[in-house]
């Protein structure tokens, strides 16, 4: 996986009139498959979780990315996501994502150990020119869960 790197070394070159025409079809394309795939995640998602992880907690749960969805390298893989309520996602300054990220990120080491691995390890790595394939593979994999 060429296109996938780390934070620190990502590059752009100018693109030629042809590449940049390819390059704006492909956008497109990925752009669909990338609707396509959230929805589909989505649908899996809640079918296997119904409220909130943290403990006495039964509020309804929307998905939670570790690392931003807008690394699209782990916007789809379980092992980036948890349920969470929004509360407990954005809001509140003793335990969430967003409000308290200090107490969450021990919480996570405490409570789901192996998330809290692979977040860390994974937390730099980054795609560039994600190649549109492998949105295809991911919309498929999606489906067959
Ligand atoms: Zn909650």
């Amino acid at each position: 996986m060429g296109w996938v790197r780390s934070r620190k070394r990502h590059k752009q070159k100018s693109p030629s009139e042809e590449d940049d025409r390819n390059h704006k079809e492909n956008q497109m394309n990925k752009k669909s498959l990338i609707i396509k795939a959230d929805a589909l995640f989505a649908t899996f998602w809640h079918r296997h979780h119904k409220c909130c992880a943290i403990e006495g907690c039964n509020n309804p749960c929307e998905l939670c990315h570790l690392i931003s969805r807008g690394n699209h390298l782990f916007r789809w893989d379980p092992r980036n996501i948890i349920n969470l309520c929004s509360w407990h996602h954005k809001n509140s300054k003793l335990l969430s994502h967003h409000g308290s990220p200090e107490a969450f990120k021990e919480w996570m080491k405490q409570n789901k150990p192996e998330q809290y691995e692979f977040w860390q390890s994974n937390k730099n790595k980054i795609g560039v020119s994600i190649p549109e394939y492998w949105y295809r593979e991911q919309v498929e994999e999606i489906k067959s869960w």
